[in-house]
């Protein structure tokens, strides 16, 4: 059995190092007002189906005092919410030891996000439903609370801090077991008015295609994203035995595996019609691809621009971009989201 509590205070004395982050496009503070200093830091959570992961973010980007417990998403939901809870009190106190001023809390969630109420309306993968995450984070922590959604804080801080910072229009495209998107504008998310935009993997791509979890048929998640990849794969060529992963289809295919290519650029080309699609409507400067599939690196990225090329008629294709805060850019998100809600009560009193 593994202690979280044990975990984060071990793995918060293991992440002791500053770790600056290349350039920022926030509006205030510079390394003056760093950890520690007057103006202080915020503790971002990331809440994965498997982990929970913590940073304490600086106003300037710079992050430390990383950690992470595990999720408990099999003990069912009111243990992840211990979980959380616990993680975040702890990564409080350990930061407190240390001489931070921890002003406020960001929280990334997976699932369905109401950022206007607070709550965590549904999540597949832990099992909450309703669950008013931001109060009951506020009460036990007792500090202000931003909640957020766990693509969305990864793809902010990929526009503030990382591949898309600089430019007013982002897609934030992850692809790891499924594809998923956030829309950047101006430095900030795009959550869409019932908080679903972007949901680029359940685009239907093929109609007649595979059912998808989400009630559709042919979303680009049951082409492109990992799961699909690697069930397409056993079933074109029966592997035994089987694949686990799309990473081992991505080996195959760069092999030469006549099946594992045909599944691969079959991926990449539906990826390319839905972000075509996204790309007329949106008109986005870079398009940063991330999650566990894009260390395909060139392998996902050459065919994918190809597709969008040979689709392409009046659109201005975007840059195409690797992520560069990996799976520390949810929690820095989530940091961020604190610091905006710091920002807008100091406004809001200024
Ligand atoms: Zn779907």
């Amino acid at each position: 059995m593994t202690d979280p509590d044990r975990s984060a205070r071990q793995q918060a004395g293991a992440a002791d190092a500053v770790l600056t982050l290349p350039g920022t496009i926030l509006t205030t503070p510079g390394p003056g007002r760093a950890n520690g200093g007057p103006g202080g830091c915020t503790l971002g959570l990331d809440i994965g189906g498997t982990f929970v992961k913590s940073a304490l973010v600086a106003a300037d980007g710079t992050v430390r005092h990383e950690s992470r417990c595990p999720t408990r998403s099999a003990d069912g939901p009111d243990a992840v919410l211990r979980a959380v809870l616990d993680h975040a009190a702890e990564a409080l106190a350990v930061a407190r030891d240390a001489g931070e001023d921890v002003r406020a809390v960001g929280i990334a969630s997976c699932g369905l996000v109401d950022e206007d109420t607070g709550t965590v309306v549904f999540s597949a993968s832990i099992q909450w439903r309703d669950l008013p995450l931001r109060r009951l984070a506020s009460e036990r922590l007792g500090l202000p609370v931003a909640l957020g959604h766990d693509v969305r804080s990864g793809g902010l801080a990929e526009a503030r801090l990382g591949a898309g910072r600089g430019h007013r229009a982002v897609l934030f495209v992850p692809v790891g077991t499924g594809v998923g998107g956030a829309l950047l504008l101006d430095g900030k998310p795009f959550p869409g008015s019932h908080w679903r935009s972007a949901e680029v993997g359940h685009v239907v791509t093929r109609p007649d295609g595979d059912a998808c979890p989400c009630g559709q048929r042919g979303c680009l998640d049951t082409i492109a994203g990992g799961v699909a990849v690697a069930r397409r794969y056993n079933q074109r060529c029966g592997a035994l035995p089987p694949v686990s992963g799309a990473e081992e289809v991505a080996r195959r295919a760069a092999a030469g595996d006549p099946a594992a290519v045909q599944v691969w650029e079959e991926a990449a080309d539906a990826m390319a019609q839905t972000l075509l699609a996204a790309v007329t409507l949106f008109d986005p400067a870079v398009l940063v691809l991330g999650g566990g599939l894009s260390q395909a690196g060139e392998q996902l990225r050459a065919p994918l621009r190809r597709g969008l090329e040979q689709r392409a008629a009046f659109q201005a294709l975007p840059d195409l971009v690797f992520a560069q805060l990996g799976e520390r850019a949810g929690r820095i998100g989530a940091g961020l989201l604190a610091w905006d809600l710091l920002h807008a009560h100091e406004g809001v009193r200024a």
